[in-house]
Protein backbone atom coordinates (compact mmCIF):
# COMPACT_ATOMS: atom_id res chain seq x y z
CA UNK A 1 0.00 0.00 0.00
CA UNK A 2 1.09 3.24 -1.06
CA UNK A 3 -1.41 5.44 0.24
CA UNK A 4 -1.17 7.05 3.33
CA UNK A 5 -4.04 6.40 5.20
CA UNK A 6 -2.86 7.92 8.60
CA UNK A 7 -3.22 11.61 7.17
CA UNK A 8 -5.80 10.82 3.90
CA UNK A 9 -8.37 9.68 6.43
CA UNK A 10 -6.97 11.94 9.12
CA UNK A 11 -10.25 13.39 11.53
CA UNK A 12 -10.36 17.07 10.87
CA UNK A 13 -9.40 17.86 14.26
CA UNK A 14 -6.01 15.61 14.35
CA UNK A 15 -5.31 17.10 10.71
CA UNK A 16 -6.05 21.14 12.54
CA UNK A 17 -3.27 20.23 15.41
CA UNK A 18 -1.13 18.80 12.85
CA UNK A 19 -1.19 21.57 10.39
CA UNK A 20 -0.75 23.91 13.43
CA UNK A 21 2.35 22.57 14.67
CA UNK A 22 4.01 21.94 11.33
CA UNK A 23 3.18 25.77 10.01
CA UNK A 24 4.70 27.29 13.14
CA UNK A 25 8.08 25.31 12.74
CA UNK A 26 7.56 26.77 8.84
CA UNK A 27 6.80 29.76 10.41
CA UNK A 28 10.43 29.46 12.74
CA UNK A 29 11.99 28.32 9.46
CA UNK A 30 11.59 30.92 7.82
CA UNK A 31 12.25 33.72 10.70
CA UNK A 32 15.47 32.53 10.91
CA UNK A 33 16.50 31.85 7.53
CA UNK A 34 14.63 33.95 5.08
CA UNK A 35 15.15 37.69 5.43
CA UNK A 36 11.91 39.30 3.17
CA UNK A 37 9.80 36.65 4.76
CA UNK A 38 11.41 37.74 8.16
CA UNK A 39 10.73 41.15 7.02
CA UNK A 40 7.09 40.46 5.82
CA UNK A 41 6.03 38.25 9.16
CA UNK A 42 7.41 41.21 11.48
CA UNK A 43 5.48 43.88 9.59
CA UNK A 44 2.05 41.59 10.30
CA UNK A 45 3.11 41.41 13.63
CA UNK A 46 3.69 37.31 13.81
CA UNK A 47 6.18 36.80 16.19
CA UNK A 48 8.74 33.73 15.73
CA UNK A 49 6.87 31.76 17.86
CA UNK A 50 3.95 31.80 15.14
CA UNK A 51 0.58 31.59 16.01
CA UNK A 52 -1.81 29.93 18.68
CA UNK A 53 -5.11 28.72 16.79
CA UNK A 54 -5.06 27.85 13.30
CA UNK A 55 -7.77 30.24 12.60
CA UNK A 56 -4.84 32.95 12.86
CA UNK A 57 -3.96 31.72 9.88
CA UNK A 58 -5.40 35.21 7.89
CA UNK A 59 -3.15 37.38 10.25
CA UNK A 60 -0.20 35.60 8.26
CA UNK A 61 1.03 37.65 4.84
CA UNK A 62 0.62 36.74 1.49
CA UNK A 63 2.82 36.03 -0.61
CA UNK A 64 2.76 36.81 -4.92
CA UNK A 65 4.33 35.98 -7.83
CA UNK A 66 5.88 39.34 -7.84
CA UNK A 67 7.44 38.23 -4.63
CA UNK A 68 9.47 35.19 -6.35
CA UNK A 69 10.55 37.27 -8.92
CA UNK A 70 11.85 40.03 -7.11
CA UNK A 71 14.03 37.60 -5.26
CA UNK A 72 14.78 35.68 -8.39
CA UNK A 73 16.74 33.30 -8.36
CA UNK A 74 17.13 32.03 -4.87
CA UNK A 75 16.04 34.73 -2.30
CA UNK A 76 13.40 33.12 -1.17
CA UNK A 77 15.27 29.83 -0.67
CA UNK A 78 15.83 29.32 2.76
CA UNK A 79 19.31 26.94 2.76
CA UNK A 80 22.23 26.94 0.85
CA UNK A 81 22.27 25.43 -3.11
CA UNK A 82 24.54 22.98 -1.25
CA UNK A 83 21.35 21.53 0.67
CA UNK A 84 19.82 21.73 -2.40
CA UNK A 85 19.23 18.40 -4.93
CA UNK A 86 17.17 19.90 -7.42
CA UNK A 87 15.78 23.21 -9.12
CA UNK A 88 12.71 23.19 -11.25
CA UNK A 89 11.33 25.94 -13.18
CA UNK A 90 8.24 27.70 -14.87
CA UNK A 91 7.74 30.62 -16.90
CA UNK A 92 6.96 34.00 -14.88
CA UNK A 93 4.80 36.93 -15.26
CA UNK A 94 7.85 38.97 -16.83
CA UNK A 95 11.28 37.27 -18.68
CA UNK A 96 12.61 35.55 -15.52
CA UNK A 97 11.37 32.04 -14.47
CA UNK A 98 9.72 30.90 -11.47
CA UNK A 99 12.21 28.82 -9.40
CA UNK A 100 11.37 25.85 -7.44
CA UNK A 101 13.77 24.35 -5.27
CA UNK A 102 14.17 21.31 -3.15
CA UNK A 103 16.06 19.28 -0.85
CA UNK A 104 16.36 15.50 -0.39
CA UNK A 105 14.09 15.75 2.11
CA UNK A 106 11.35 17.90 0.04
CA UNK A 107 11.91 15.55 -3.08
CA UNK A 108 11.12 12.73 -0.99
CA UNK A 109 7.70 14.31 0.19
CA UNK A 110 7.41 15.33 -3.38
CA UNK A 111 7.89 11.50 -4.22
CA UNK A 112 4.84 10.58 -1.31
CA UNK A 113 2.63 13.07 -2.49
CA UNK A 114 3.01 12.01 -6.09
CA UNK A 115 2.68 8.26 -5.18
CA UNK A 116 -0.71 8.95 -3.19
CA UNK A 117 -2.08 10.97 -6.26
CA UNK A 118 -1.54 8.20 -8.85
CA UNK A 119 -2.54 5.50 -6.34
CA UNK A 120 -5.65 7.13 -5.82
CA UNK A 121 -5.99 6.96 -9.53
CA UNK A 122 -6.06 3.09 -9.55
CA UNK A 123 -2.64 2.71 -10.49
CA UNK A 124 -0.47 -0.14 -9.18
CA UNK A 125 2.43 -1.87 -9.06
CA UNK A 126 1.55 -4.34 -11.48
CA UNK A 127 0.96 -1.52 -14.34
CA UNK A 128 2.49 0.00 -16.64
CA UNK A 129 2.50 3.66 -16.41
CA UNK A 130 3.28 6.13 -19.77
CA UNK A 131 4.22 9.02 -18.79
CA UNK A 132 3.86 11.73 -21.24
CA UNK A 133 4.05 14.89 -19.54
CA UNK A 134 7.28 17.05 -20.33
CA UNK A 135 10.47 16.19 -18.69
CA UNK A 136 12.57 18.44 -17.41
CA UNK A 137 12.53 21.87 -15.92
CA UNK A 138 8.91 21.48 -15.96
CA UNK A 139 7.79 19.46 -12.70
CA UNK A 140 5.31 17.13 -14.36
CA UNK A 141 7.54 14.95 -15.84
CA UNK A 142 9.80 14.73 -12.86
CA UNK A 143 7.09 14.37 -10.50
CA UNK A 144 5.01 11.84 -11.90
CA UNK A 145 7.94 9.84 -12.81
CA UNK A 146 8.88 9.85 -8.73
CA UNK A 147 5.57 8.83 -7.50
CA UNK A 148 5.30 6.05 -10.48
CA UNK A 149 8.34 4.70 -9.26
CA UNK A 150 7.65 4.77 -5.66
CA UNK A 151 4.57 2.74 -6.51
CA UNK A 152 6.19 0.18 -8.33
CA UNK A 153 4.95 0.81 -11.99
CA UNK A 154 6.74 0.18 -14.91
CA UNK A 155 7.79 3.52 -16.12
CA UNK A 156 7.81 4.73 -19.37
CA UNK A 157 9.29 8.09 -19.47
CA UNK A 158 8.16 8.80 -23.18
CA UNK A 159 8.03 12.62 -22.05
CA UNK A 160 5.42 14.63 -24.76
CA UNK A 161 6.21 14.72 -28.24
CA UNK A 162 6.57 12.26 -31.32
CA UNK A 163 2.82 11.34 -31.02
CA UNK A 164 2.93 8.53 -33.35
CA UNK A 165 5.53 7.04 -31.17
CA UNK A 166 3.38 7.52 -28.07
CA UNK A 167 0.71 5.27 -29.62
CA UNK A 168 3.12 2.58 -31.13
CA UNK A 169 4.40 2.36 -27.47
CA UNK A 170 1.34 2.95 -25.62
CA UNK A 171 0.35 -0.65 -28.15
CA UNK A 172 2.85 -2.38 -27.60
CA UNK A 173 3.76 -2.13 -24.55
CA UNK A 174 0.28 -2.19 -23.25
CA UNK A 175 0.47 1.00 -20.85
CA UNK A 176 -2.93 0.46 -18.48
CA UNK A 177 -2.51 4.63 -17.52
CA UNK A 178 -0.79 7.47 -18.97
CA UNK A 179 -0.17 11.15 -17.62
CA UNK A 180 -0.06 14.24 -19.68
CA UNK A 181 -1.92 17.55 -20.34
CA UNK A 182 -5.69 16.88 -21.56
CA UNK A 183 -4.97 18.81 -24.46
CA UNK A 184 -2.00 16.46 -25.50
CA UNK A 185 -4.05 13.18 -24.91
CA UNK A 186 -6.72 14.69 -27.49
CA UNK A 187 -3.95 14.92 -29.68
CA UNK A 188 -2.94 11.83 -28.97
CA UNK A 189 -6.55 10.02 -29.52
CA UNK A 190 -6.75 12.21 -32.55
CA UNK A 191 -3.90 10.96 -33.80
CA UNK A 192 -4.59 7.32 -33.24
CA UNK A 193 -7.59 7.23 -34.84
CA UNK A 194 -6.04 8.89 -37.75
CA UNK A 195 -3.48 5.73 -38.21
CA UNK A 196 -6.22 3.35 -37.55
CA UNK A 197 -5.29 1.86 -34.13
CA UNK A 198 -7.86 4.23 -31.62
CA UNK A 199 -6.70 3.94 -27.79
CA UNK A 200 -9.88 2.58 -27.44
CA UNK A 201 -9.26 -0.64 -28.75
CA UNK A 202 -5.82 -1.03 -26.26
CA UNK A 203 -5.63 -1.92 -22.93
CA UNK A 204 -5.27 1.66 -21.34
CA UNK A 205 -7.52 2.19 -18.54
CA UNK A 206 -6.79 5.46 -16.90
CA UNK A 207 -5.35 8.37 -17.53
CA UNK A 208 -4.13 11.19 -14.84
CA UNK A 209 -4.28 14.52 -16.84
CA UNK A 210 -3.89 18.30 -15.29
CA UNK A 211 -1.47 20.90 -15.87
CA UNK A 212 -3.59 23.60 -17.41
CA UNK A 213 -7.84 23.94 -17.11
CA UNK A 214 -9.87 21.67 -18.90
CA UNK A 215 -13.42 21.38 -18.66
CA UNK A 216 -16.12 18.21 -17.68
CA UNK A 217 -16.71 18.24 -21.61
CA UNK A 218 -13.62 17.75 -22.21
CA UNK A 219 -13.05 14.83 -19.89
CA UNK A 220 -15.88 13.18 -21.58
CA UNK A 221 -14.65 13.86 -24.82
CA UNK A 222 -11.46 12.24 -24.08
CA UNK A 223 -12.80 9.43 -22.24
CA UNK A 224 -15.10 8.25 -24.71
CA UNK A 225 -12.19 8.74 -27.22
CA UNK A 226 -9.92 6.86 -25.29
CA UNK A 227 -12.02 4.60 -23.83
CA UNK A 228 -10.39 5.47 -19.96
CA UNK A 229 -11.62 7.07 -17.00
CA UNK A 230 -9.96 10.51 -16.76
CA UNK A 231 -9.09 12.03 -13.29
CA UNK A 232 -7.78 15.61 -12.88
CA UNK A 233 -4.50 16.67 -11.02
CA UNK A 234 -3.65 20.13 -9.54
CA UNK A 235 0.16 21.67 -8.83
CA UNK A 236 2.18 24.43 -9.47
CA UNK A 237 5.82 25.10 -9.60
CA UNK A 238 5.81 27.13 -6.57
CA UNK A 239 4.51 24.28 -4.44
CA UNK A 240 6.54 21.84 -5.53
CA UNK A 241 4.61 21.30 -9.15
CA UNK A 242 1.73 18.36 -9.18
CA UNK A 243 0.73 16.81 -5.80
CA UNK A 244 -1.27 19.45 -4.75
CA UNK A 245 -3.98 18.13 -5.86
CA UNK A 246 -5.65 15.04 -7.39
CA UNK A 247 -8.89 13.26 -7.60
CA UNK A 248 -9.20 9.54 -6.55
CA UNK A 249 -10.90 6.82 -9.15
CA UNK A 250 -13.83 6.79 -6.75
CA UNK A 251 -15.18 10.28 -7.30
CA UNK A 252 -13.72 11.71 -9.98
CA UNK A 253 -15.69 15.13 -8.94
CA UNK A 254 -13.02 17.35 -7.25
CA UNK A 255 -9.53 17.21 -6.20
CA UNK A 256 -8.41 16.17 -2.58
CA UNK A 257 -5.48 18.13 -1.24
CA UNK A 258 -2.37 17.10 0.74
CA UNK A 259 -3.32 18.90 3.43
CA UNK A 260 -0.96 17.36 5.96
CA UNK A 261 1.69 19.48 3.53
CA UNK A 262 -0.77 22.16 1.89
CA UNK A 263 -3.52 24.39 3.72
CA UNK A 264 -5.48 25.48 1.20
CA UNK A 265 -7.89 28.56 1.85
CA UNK A 266 -9.97 30.49 -0.81
CA UNK A 267 -9.87 34.29 -0.56
CA UNK A 268 -11.44 37.26 -2.13
CA UNK A 269 -9.44 38.57 -4.51
CA UNK A 270 -10.41 41.94 -4.40
CA UNK A 271 -10.77 42.33 -0.69
CA UNK A 272 -8.67 39.42 0.31
CA UNK A 273 -11.22 38.16 2.75
CA UNK A 274 -11.26 34.58 3.31
CA UNK A 275 -14.22 32.78 1.59
CA UNK A 276 -16.53 29.57 3.30
CA UNK A 277 -16.42 26.40 1.64
CA UNK A 278 -18.19 26.22 -1.24
CA UNK A 279 -17.67 29.69 -2.09
CA UNK A 280 -15.86 30.18 -5.07
CA UNK A 281 -12.67 32.81 -5.22
CA UNK A 282 -8.75 32.53 -5.41
CA UNK A 283 -7.10 29.45 -4.06
CA UNK A 284 -4.30 30.16 -1.39
CA UNK A 285 -1.73 27.70 -0.36
CA UNK A 286 0.64 27.65 2.59
CA UNK A 287 3.27 24.85 2.39
CA UNK A 288 3.80 23.85 5.71
CA UNK A 289 6.59 20.69 5.07
CA UNK A 290 8.54 22.45 2.76
CA UNK A 291 12.40 23.09 3.36
CA UNK A 292 14.07 24.41 0.97
CA UNK A 293 11.52 27.10 -0.48
CA UNK A 294 8.46 26.67 1.87
CA UNK A 295 5.56 29.50 1.16
CA UNK A 296 3.30 31.21 3.16
CA UNK A 297 -0.50 32.22 1.60
CA UNK A 298 1.11 31.76 -1.76
CA UNK A 299 -2.00 33.56 -4.09
CA UNK A 300 -2.08 30.59 -6.94
CA UNK A 301 -4.60 33.45 -8.94
CA UNK A 302 -6.18 29.98 -9.59
CA UNK A 303 -10.32 30.52 -9.05
CA UNK A 304 -11.90 27.67 -7.44
CA UNK A 305 -13.68 26.22 -4.40
CA UNK A 306 -13.42 24.35 -1.52
CA UNK A 307 -15.40 21.52 0.13
CA UNK A 308 -14.98 18.80 2.68
CA UNK A 309 -17.54 16.26 2.06
CA UNK A 310 -17.77 12.61 2.77
CA UNK A 311 -15.78 10.98 -0.36
CA UNK A 312 -16.36 7.56 -1.73
CA UNK A 313 -12.61 6.88 -1.29
CA UNK A 314 -12.75 7.06 2.55
CA UNK A 315 -10.20 9.92 2.16
CA UNK A 316 -10.82 13.18 4.36
CA UNK A 317 -8.91 15.54 2.83
CA UNK A 318 -10.60 18.60 1.31
CA UNK A 319 -11.76 19.20 -2.17
CA UNK A 320 -10.98 21.79 -4.48
CA UNK A 321 -12.88 21.92 -7.48
CA UNK A 322 -12.04 22.20 -11.46
CA UNK A 323 -10.31 25.66 -12.18
CA UNK A 324 -12.79 27.88 -13.78
CA UNK A 325 -10.11 30.96 -14.73
CA UNK A 326 -7.64 32.62 -13.26
CA UNK A 327 -7.34 36.30 -12.12
CA UNK A 328 -5.52 36.99 -14.30
CA UNK A 329 -6.44 35.65 -17.82
CA UNK A 330 -9.77 35.95 -17.25
CA UNK A 331 -10.40 38.03 -20.42
CA UNK A 332 -13.10 41.07 -20.17
CA UNK A 333 -14.57 41.77 -23.01
CA UNK A 334 -16.09 45.38 -23.30
CA UNK A 335 -16.89 44.91 -20.04
CA UNK A 336 -18.49 41.27 -19.23
CA UNK A 337 -15.88 38.86 -17.50
CA UNK A 338 -15.11 35.92 -19.83
CA UNK A 339 -13.52 32.63 -18.98
CA UNK A 340 -11.75 30.52 -21.71
CA UNK A 341 -13.33 27.63 -20.20
CA UNK A 342 -16.92 28.92 -20.69
CA UNK A 343 -16.83 28.67 -24.21
CA UNK A 344 -14.97 25.44 -24.17
CA UNK A 345 -17.92 23.51 -22.40
CA UNK A 346 -20.41 25.53 -24.74
CA UNK A 347 -18.47 24.16 -27.87
CA UNK A 348 -19.50 20.89 -26.20
CA UNK A 349 -22.86 21.74 -27.51
CA UNK A 350 -22.39 21.93 -31.05
CA UNK A 351 -21.67 18.78 -33.21
CA UNK A 352 -20.30 19.94 -36.08
CA UNK A 353 -16.64 21.06 -34.61
CA UNK A 354 -14.18 19.81 -32.92
CA UNK A 355 -12.50 20.76 -29.33
CA UNK A 356 -9.71 22.39 -30.66
CA UNK A 357 -10.30 26.22 -30.61
CA UNK A 358 -8.37 29.42 -30.76
CA UNK A 359 -9.51 32.82 -29.26
CA UNK A 360 -7.75 36.10 -30.07
CA UNK A 361 -9.36 39.28 -28.42
CA UNK A 362 -8.31 42.41 -30.71
CA UNK A 363 -9.47 46.08 -30.09
CA UNK A 364 -11.66 46.91 -33.03
CA UNK A 365 -11.87 51.01 -32.98
CA UNK A 366 -12.73 51.71 -29.27
CA UNK A 367 -14.75 48.24 -28.62
CA UNK A 368 -12.83 44.59 -27.95
CA UNK A 369 -13.50 42.13 -30.54
CA UNK A 370 -13.62 38.80 -30.10
CA UNK A 371 -12.73 35.81 -32.24
CA UNK A 372 -12.75 32.09 -31.93
CA UNK A 373 -11.08 29.76 -34.69
CA UNK A 374 -12.48 26.20 -34.03
CA UNK A 375 -11.88 23.40 -36.04
CA UNK A 376 -14.83 21.87 -38.00
CA UNK A 377 -15.66 17.98 -38.73
CA UNK A 378 -14.70 16.88 -41.86
CA UNK A 379 -17.62 16.35 -43.26
CA UNK A 380 -18.67 19.53 -42.13
CA UNK A 381 -15.73 20.93 -43.79
CA UNK A 382 -16.30 18.91 -46.87
CA UNK A 383 -20.62 20.25 -46.75
CA UNK A 384 -19.24 23.65 -48.69
CA UNK A 385 -19.61 27.67 -47.59
CA UNK A 386 -23.18 27.72 -47.04
CA UNK A 387 -22.90 25.17 -44.59
CA UNK A 388 -20.25 26.70 -42.47
CA UNK A 389 -21.77 29.88 -42.36
CA UNK A 390 -24.56 28.55 -40.47
CA UNK A 391 -22.69 26.90 -38.31
CA UNK A 392 -20.80 29.41 -37.93
CA UNK A 393 -23.45 31.59 -37.06
CA UNK A 394 -25.07 28.83 -34.86
CA UNK A 395 -21.97 29.00 -32.47
CA UNK A 396 -22.34 32.94 -32.39
CA UNK A 397 -26.01 32.52 -31.55
CA UNK A 398 -25.09 29.69 -28.62
CA UNK A 399 -22.56 31.80 -27.09
CA UNK A 400 -24.64 34.92 -27.14
CA UNK A 401 -27.67 33.09 -25.56
CA UNK A 402 -25.53 31.98 -22.72
CA UNK A 403 -22.67 34.57 -22.27
CA UNK A 404 -24.74 37.69 -23.67
CA UNK A 405 -21.17 38.36 -25.96
CA UNK A 406 -20.56 38.49 -29.71
CA UNK A 407 -17.83 36.31 -31.14
CA UNK A 408 -16.82 36.59 -34.53
CA UNK A 409 -16.16 32.81 -35.49
CA UNK A 410 -13.92 31.45 -38.20
CA UNK A 411 -14.40 27.94 -38.78
CA UNK A 412 -10.98 26.39 -39.49
CA UNK A 413 -10.45 23.26 -41.87
CA UNK A 414 -10.14 19.79 -40.08
CA UNK A 415 -6.17 19.99 -38.57
CA UNK A 416 -5.69 23.55 -39.52
CA UNK A 417 -5.05 24.73 -35.56
CA UNK A 418 -1.04 23.97 -34.00
CA UNK A 419 -1.74 20.70 -32.22
CA UNK A 420 -0.49 21.28 -28.09
CA UNK A 421 2.48 18.65 -26.68
CA UNK A 422 2.37 20.23 -23.42
CA UNK A 423 0.10 23.21 -21.92
CA UNK A 424 -1.85 24.10 -24.73
CA UNK A 425 -2.40 27.98 -25.94
CA UNK A 426 -6.09 28.50 -25.95
CA UNK A 427 -6.02 33.00 -25.89
CA UNK A 428 -3.93 35.35 -27.59
CA UNK A 429 -5.03 38.76 -25.98
CA UNK A 430 -3.69 41.09 -28.80
CA UNK A 431 -5.44 44.35 -27.24
CA UNK A 432 -2.88 47.02 -26.64
CA UNK A 433 -1.72 46.67 -23.06
P1 LIG B 1 3.28 25.51 -13.56
O1 LIG B 1 3.88 26.12 -12.35
O2 LIG B 1 3.97 25.93 -14.82
O3 LIG B 1 3.15 24.03 -13.45
O4 LIG B 1 1.80 26.10 -13.69
C1 LIG B 1 0.90 26.01 -12.63
C2 LIG B 1 -0.44 26.51 -13.08
O5 LIG B 1 -1.00 25.60 -14.04
C3 LIG B 1 -1.46 26.58 -11.98
O6 LIG B 1 -1.34 27.76 -11.21
C4 LIG B 1 -2.75 26.53 -12.77
O7 LIG B 1 -3.10 27.80 -13.30
C5 LIG B 1 -2.43 25.59 -13.91
N1 LIG B 1 -2.88 24.22 -13.59
C6 LIG B 1 -2.18 23.21 -13.05
N2 LIG B 1 -2.96 22.11 -12.90
C7 LIG B 1 -4.20 22.44 -13.33
C8 LIG B 1 -5.45 21.75 -13.42
N3 LIG B 1 -5.59 20.48 -13.08
N4 LIG B 1 -6.52 22.44 -13.89
C9 LIG B 1 -6.39 23.74 -14.27
N5 LIG B 1 -5.24 24.44 -14.22
C10 LIG B 1 -4.15 23.80 -13.75
ZN1 LIG C 1 -12.15 10.72 -2.87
Amino acid sequence: MVWNKEFECMSPEDLQRFQLKKLNETILWLYELVPPYRKKLEEASIRSEGIKRLEQLQELPFTVKGDLMENYPFGLCALPLKDVVRVHASSGTTGKPITGPYTARDMDHWTECMARVIWAAGVREDDIFQNAFGHGLFTGGMGFHQGATRIGCTVVPTSSGMTERQILLMKDFGADALGCTPSYALTIAERAEEIGMPIKDLKLRVGLFGAEPWTNAMRSEIEERMGIKATNNYGLTELGGPGTGFECIEARDGMHINEDHFIAEIIDPLTHKVLALGETGELVLTAVQRRAMPLLRFRTKDITSLTREKCACGRTLVKMGRIVGRTDDMLIINGVNVFPSQIESLLKDIPEVEMQYLLVVRKKKHLDELSLRVEARKEVYEAGREKIAWVERKIDNHIKGIMGIHVVVELAAPKALKRSEGKAVRVIDERPK
